[in-house]
């Protein structure tokens, strides 16, 4: 296993849509435990491929070390992860990122969800999601469709984090973890 670095804003893979993967193989395998160990190695609670340079649909999660949730949700893969089905309930909560290092702001977003996925031995699951495993799984599963939380941002709140953005991109802002800059100037 190895730590990968973790691609910045605003490489142009974070804004591309990831592909759906058909068939499981050691390499796979393989991607898929670094992606775990790159999520733990930088202390993050969710990585999707594409933020380690890898253009296909798999996230991984980790909400176990957390004590929000009475339940323990074990550290895992999703693979061709889709929301069948969202909450009427939305509500607000303070995200980060390892792709944007130092900025926090609050998302509104819906509180459950129902996520359709693969698991690591390609048999289809569906779960139903609330709490802050809701809030990761939405988090990553925008990252496969290119999509940042500050994109989700009010037009002012979008503003404000104009200038920390530029300055990820320029490399004045770095994370204390491997990391490769944008590819865009
Ligand atoms: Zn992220």
């Amino acid at each position: 296993m190895s730590v990968r670095p973790v691609y910045l804003y605003n490489h142009s893979l974070l804004r591309q849509k990831t592909n759906q993967i058909d068939t499981m193989t050691d390499e796979i395998k393989q991607f898929i435990a670094d992606m775990f160990e790159t999520m733990n190695n930088a202390s993050g609670i969710g990585l999707a491929a594409n933020q380690v340079g890898d253009n296909r649909s798999i996230i991984v999660v980790d909400v176990s070390d957390t004590e929000e949730d009475e339940v323990v949700f074990p550290p895992t893969v999703f693979i061709n992860p889709i929301i069948e089905k969202y909450s009427d309930d939305i509500i607000d909560y303070e995200e980060g990122c390892l792709s944007v290092p130092k900025l926090r702001d609050k998302v509104f977003r819906p509180d459950a969800v129902r996520v359709k996925y693969l698991d690591k031995d390609m048999n289809e699951q569906i779960i139903d999601a609330e709490g802050l495993l809701a809030r990761v799984l939405q988090h990553e599963i925008d990252h496969l469709n290119g999509i940042y939380f500050f994109d989700r941002l009010s037009a002012v709140r979008k503003t404000l984090a104009q200038g920390k953005l530029r300055k990820i991109m320029r490399g004045d802002i770095i994370p204390d973890y491997e990391y490769l800059l944008s590819d865009i100037q």
